[in-house]
């Protein structure tokens, strides 16, 4: 490979052969790459694993934003309880299905429920009755709506849900204990990682990077991580500032192109640690930049989240600043999106769940029944 060091090729062929073949050391190598070419080339080493496992095809989940009553307080997120600026909502039971059968119409075969944090008998059932009413139009169905107890997690899992997206945020507890007020604990959240296990889900995780105090041995540490706990599904992306959040009285740590580039970084290594998960290019790469996606998918992500909640609400699930497609309804986002990934050679793998291989293969080693089938409709 022309213009890398000699140590960073040697690192991304062995990287190549199998999964897990780095150290943690070697890893945060990749993960701070910080000249054009080297990134390109650890990108480029990314997206032929991604090919080897995934083709050239991209996997699509539309996600429903349920609601932004939250009981947390996370010092970084624009829908935090303290937030009072902003306008509370939850979507109706009708409305959710009804924008699910937008989704499946539109040819995207998963769908994603994501909310603010409720522990409550009334939202548990208001998911199952979701779950319910989305049962018959055959969708992978997952969610990400924070910390439950085991057993929620196993009724919304009979519901019919298939998939459950909870990100660790950082895999440092003492980082963590920074970025969460009292009563946030690291060690429950990765106890839940472990529930969703147990209950068969695949189970997705994720961080934040360029996070104020993070250093690029946490950002290795993270990918660890996500390979101790048998990960399926990875969803990562640079934190960006909410100006109605204490979080934002720091200022992040680079500037919005170099956050950009560190969450691409981020993709790359996952990849190339990990080979067979789902990765999400994730919305908040396309926040900081209009092709962010598209380069995520270029340095070895397979899965897009369009958006696909009514535009009326989309304004009130502002997670950071910045939040791109407010206004546009999920039928345009469909054309755009079509384009955008066509655009780089890659393409949508329309009507299919899109499960993560990682899970089949899981599924195998563990000796465990397989709960779901993945085959493209008509
Ligand atoms: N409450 C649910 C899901 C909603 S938040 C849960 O806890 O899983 C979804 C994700 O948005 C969070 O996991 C976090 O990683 C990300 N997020 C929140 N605030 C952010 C910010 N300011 N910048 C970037 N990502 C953010």
């Amino acid at each position: 490979m022309s213009g890398v060091t000699a140590e960073l090729a040697a690192i991304l062929e062995r990287a190549k052969e199998r999964p897990k073949n780095l150290s943690a050391k070697e890893l945060a190598t990749l993960v701070a790459a910080a000249d054009g070419l080297s990134r390109e080339a650890v990108r480029v080493a990314a997206r032929e694993v991604k090919r080897r496992h995934c083709g050239n095809l991209v996997s699509i989940r539309g996600i429903v934003e349920l609601g932004n009553i939250c009981s947390k307080d996370c010092c970084y997120c624009g829908i935090r309880k303290s937030n009072s600026s902003l306008q509370r909502y939850r979507l109706k039971v009708g409305d959710v299905v009804r924008m699910a059968r937008t989704n499946r119409d539109l040819g995207y075969g998963s769908i994603v429920l994501q909310g603010g944090e409720i522990e409550s008998e009334e939202n548990t059932r208001f998911i199952e009755e979701c779950l319910e009413g989305i049962a018959e139009l055959d969708l992978g169905v997952t969610l990400s709506l924070g910390e439950q107890t085991e057993d929620v997690y196993r009724r919304w899992k009979e519901a019919g849900a298939s998939r459950y997206l909870l990100r660790i945020e950082t895999s440092n507890p003492a980082l963590y204990a920074r970025l969460h007020p009292p009563g946030h604990s690291w060690e429950r959240r990765r106890e839940c990682l472990a529930a969703l296990g147990r209950c068969g889900y695949q189970v997705g995780t994720g961080v934040m990077c360029a996070l104020p105090g993070q250093t690029a041995a946490d950002l290795a540490d993270d990918i660890v991580f996500y390979g101790e706990i048998d990960a399926d599904m990875i969803g990562m992306g640079p934190y960006i500032p909410h100006p109605d959040t204490p979080l934002a009285a720091q200022a992040p740590p680079l500037s919005d192109a170099e956050r950009l580039e560190l969450g691409l970084n981020m993709i790359a290594a996952t990849r190339l640690y990990l080979h067979d998960v789902n990765i999400a290019a994730t919305t908040a790469l396309q926040a900081l930049a209009d092709d962010g996606r598209e380069r995520g998918i270029l340095a070895g992500a397979n899965v897009v989240m369009p958006n696909v909640t009514d535009v009326g609400y989309r304004a009130r699930y502002q997670l950071y600043a910045g939040k791109p497609c407010l206004n546009e309804n999920a039928s345009l986002c469909r054309g755009c999106l079509e384009r955008r990934i066509e655009s780089i050679g890659e393409k949508i793998n329309w009507r299919a769940r899109g499960d993560s291989p990682h899970y089949h293969d899981r599924l195998r080693r563990l000796n465990l029944p397989n709960s779901t089938i993945d085959t493209p409709r008509k």
